[in-house]
């Protein structure tokens, strides 16, 4: 491997859409580095699967609702680029990292919307932030919202509002990083079979077949149907997409 290899911080690539992300960026030759924040046997498993592809990657711990970490954690990417690619940054940023949390408007407390704020808010802003001198001019920036920003479904009113927000501040990253030659996408999945939400979506017939009728597709999407669509965002083919938000649920409530 040369050191002109991409190389790709995914957050929250442990399991789910994270992990399927970073598989697929490996499968296209790209470099990973893996973040966990408690799955650290998974995160190992995931750097294995990935050098068993031929690329290289580490696994790094990260909570991203902990704003006051992340200096010793962009100092542990510095460090982890200088010892496995002899290089000072990267080339791409997935802001992957997420919770889902089941709670109507109503009953909504507000320890869970800062839970919620914290992870999916507060610390994509300022972990990309802390992160901009570690990526590349030229590189790109893809963040994770949701089909439920665009559509409302009852117990999601915190979460929604949230991915809502990142919406916007893509808009925001897009045009002030422009000058630096770097994009910046959010792309929304639509109901994935994952661990998130407590498996619902996987696991609860009534919820899947639900979602499935409401899916033009007829089907809610696994991890492979997210995973090759973010690899495929930060390929060179689509380098003049910027600042758009990208739906990839099967046409989900149409
Ligand atoms: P999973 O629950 O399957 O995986 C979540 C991942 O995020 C894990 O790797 C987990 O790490 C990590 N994570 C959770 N909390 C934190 C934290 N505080 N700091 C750092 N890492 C954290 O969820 P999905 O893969 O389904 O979700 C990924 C993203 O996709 C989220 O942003 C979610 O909102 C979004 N999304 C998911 C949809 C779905 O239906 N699945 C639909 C639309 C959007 P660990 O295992 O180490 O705890």
């Amino acid at each position: 491997m040369t050191n002109n290899t991409k190389i790709a911080l995914v957050t929250g690539s442990s399991r789910g859409l994270g992990k399927n992300t970073a598989l697929a960026l490996a499968k296209k030759g790209i470099d990973v580095i893996v973040t966990y924040r408690s799955s650290e046997a998974e995160a190992s498993s995931v750097v294995s699967e990935i050098e068993a592809m031929g690329s290289k990657a580490v696994a790094l711990q990260l909570d991203t609702s902990n704003t006051k970490t992340f200096e010793s954690f962009v100092e542990q990417v510095k460090q982890s680029l200088q010892d496995k690619w002899q290089t000072e940054q990267i080339d791409f940023l997935v802001n992957n990292a997420g919770i889902g949390v089941y709670a109507p408007f109503a009953e909504t407390t507000e320890e869970e919307f800062d839970r919620l704020m914290n992870i999916h808010v507060k610390g994509v802003f300022f972990l990309t932030q802390k992160l901009l001198p570690l990526l590349k001019d030229g590189g790109r920036i893809v963040n994770i919202s949701s089909g439920l920003a665009r559509f409302a479904l009852p117990g999601y009113a915190a979460y929604g509002a949230m991915k809502g927000a990142i919406e916007v501040l893509t808009r925001y990253m897009a045009k002030e990083l422009g000058h630096r030659q770097i994009a910046v996408n959010v792309v929304a999945p639509g109901a994935i079979e994952t661990d998130f939400a407590g498996g619902s979506v996987r696991d609860n017939s009534e919820i899947n077949n639900f979602l499935a009728s409401q899916t033009a597709l007829g089907r809610v999407g696994v991890p492979d149907d997210i995973g090759g669509a973010i690899a495929s965002l930060l390929s060179e083919d689509n380098r003049w997409v910027n600042a758009q938000r990208i739906e990839v649920s099967g046409g989900m409530f149409l």
